[in-house]
């Protein structure tokens, strides 16, 4: 099997990396894989890819894309990933919020976003998950209430949780429960609304990182014109799924510290007797299932990226790589840290072996084992939706959602 470019493939990246050499930074990689990182550098950084048209290159000329094919996207995120480019907070509003907006919003609400957001000037976040529901998205309790002032505006209270970037997002997409008297898929209606208005607080979830890449957000009698509304009244959940749809492909794998980083350490580190750390045996069997993994992951990957330089949509065999890749992850960073021995618990990139490398990705791998869909229901999609077992048991599906029990 030959997977190298095609000849249009390979000048698309030769251009890439001519631009990329121009215009990328060189030096102040932040280290940050949560994607707040420093805002100001990367908001210039995002100006610079919108004017040249790398910001959004599958999306139409007259958006500010390149009306290009997914698979020149893949290759600039390849190329750009070479670069100590800043953390990127523009991901969910740009892989996820803005293209649902841009579906189901009308042609004027759509002019108005587009634009800033690709250019990094606004930033949206995505207000799914709830503490009642997360996996189960249709399970939330945020209430929409139409107000009785005639005005047709809609009332939004309730809490949603896990939302990324909320503590510097300008605008939010936000599922809600319009009625609670038909099953949960039926009655939910999706909105966005501004979070600067005076009825959403954020509070920022303190990570074991140190970071808070995430929060909590409140929603006290938040008024929302009925024009924000995005797609039919009770039709929130075919909304979100599309917003889902574009989570899948856009969270991708693991990119923290991976195989060539653990094979220098091993390297470099002696054993008991002397010789290197790669000498002893437990450490090498592990070696060789992440050998083994690595490479069929390779080919996973090999096949989504055939299918876009085909033209063709890559199908659910994507989830696998997030199962694989962010286990792997966690796998790599725990062996890592005890390798590391008491050089292990420094968490300071200035002291730190490979600038802490393996200390970031060790508590960076928990989230990315739940975000974007956790191990289960990545494994019941690759169960229901690759292999074709049956599929799982669903036994709230037809009961009125204020009948389902919540156990108080
Ligand atoms: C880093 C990070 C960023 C995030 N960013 C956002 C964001 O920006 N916006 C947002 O809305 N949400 C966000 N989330 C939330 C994320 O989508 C949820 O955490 C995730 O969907 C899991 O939901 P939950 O936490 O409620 O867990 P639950 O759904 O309660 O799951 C708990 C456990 O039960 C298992 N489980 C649940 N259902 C099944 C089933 N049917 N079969 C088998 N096992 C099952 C799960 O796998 C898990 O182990 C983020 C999460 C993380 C970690």
């Amino acid at each position: 099997m030959d997977f190298k470019d095609t000849p249009e493939e390979a000048a698309y990246r030769k251009q890439v990396q001519d631009w990329l050499a121009a215009n990328a930074p060189k030096r102040g990689a932040d280290g940050d894989p949560e994607g707040g990182g420093d805002l100001t550098a990367a908001k210039a950084w995002q100006a610079r890819k919108a004017a040249a048209g790398y910001a959004q290159i599958t999306w139409p000329k007259e958006w500010g894309g390149q009306g290009g094919t997914p698979i020149q996207q893949v290759i600039f995120n390849q190329e750009e990933a070479k670069y100590p480019t800043p953390g990127n907070p523009f991901q969910i509003g740009l892989g996820m919020c803005v293209p649902t907006v841009a579906t189901f919003a009308d042609a004027e609400t759509k002019q108005r976003f587009v634009g800033p957001a690709l250019r990094g000037e606004e930033i949206w976040c995505q207000l799914f998950s709830e503490p009642s529901g997360g996996s189960d998205v249709a399970a939330a309790r945020t209430r929409a209430v139409q107000a009785d002032d005639g005005s047709g505006d809609w009332i939004i209270n309730g809490q949603k949780v896990w939302t990324t970037g909320a503590q510097f997002s300008d605008f939010g997409i936000v599922v809600c429960r319009t009625d609670p008297n038909v099953p949960k898929h039926k009655g939910l209606t999706m909105f966005w609304l501004d979070m600067h208005d005076p009825g959403v607080e954020v509070k920022p979830i303190h990570q074991m990182s140190g970071g808070s890449g995430f929060n909590e957000v409140f929603f006290t009698d938040v008024r929302v014109k009925d024009s924000q509304r995005l797609g039919a009244v009770g039709d929130g959940w075919k909304v979100s799924l599309v917003t889902l749809m574009n989570e899948r492909l856009a969270v991708g794998g693991a990119t923290g510290a991976g195989w060539a980083e653990f094979m220098e350490a091993a390297r470099s580190i002696p054993s008991a007797d002397g010789a290197s750390a790669l000498k002893d045996g437990a450490l090498r069997e592990k070696l060789a299932d992440w050998y083994v993994q690595a490479e069929g992951l390779k080919h996973t990957r090999n096949r989504t990226m055939t299918a876009l330089s085909r033209g063709q949509t890559p199908g659910p065999e994507s989830s696998i790589g997030k199962v694989v890749s962010a286990v792997q992850m966690q796998e790599l960073a725990n062996s890592a840290i005890e390798m590391l021995d008491q050089y292990g618990i420094i968490n300071d990139p200035e002291l730190a072996p490979l600038r802490a490398a393996f200390q970031s990705s060790f508590m960076f791998a928990p989230g990315l084992r739940i975000a974007g869909g956790t191990d289960e229901i990545l494994k019941n999609i690759i169960a229901e939706r690759v292999l074709g077992l049956p599929g799982d048991i669903r036994v709230d599906k037809d009961v009125p959602f204020k009948d389902m029990p919540t156990g108080r």
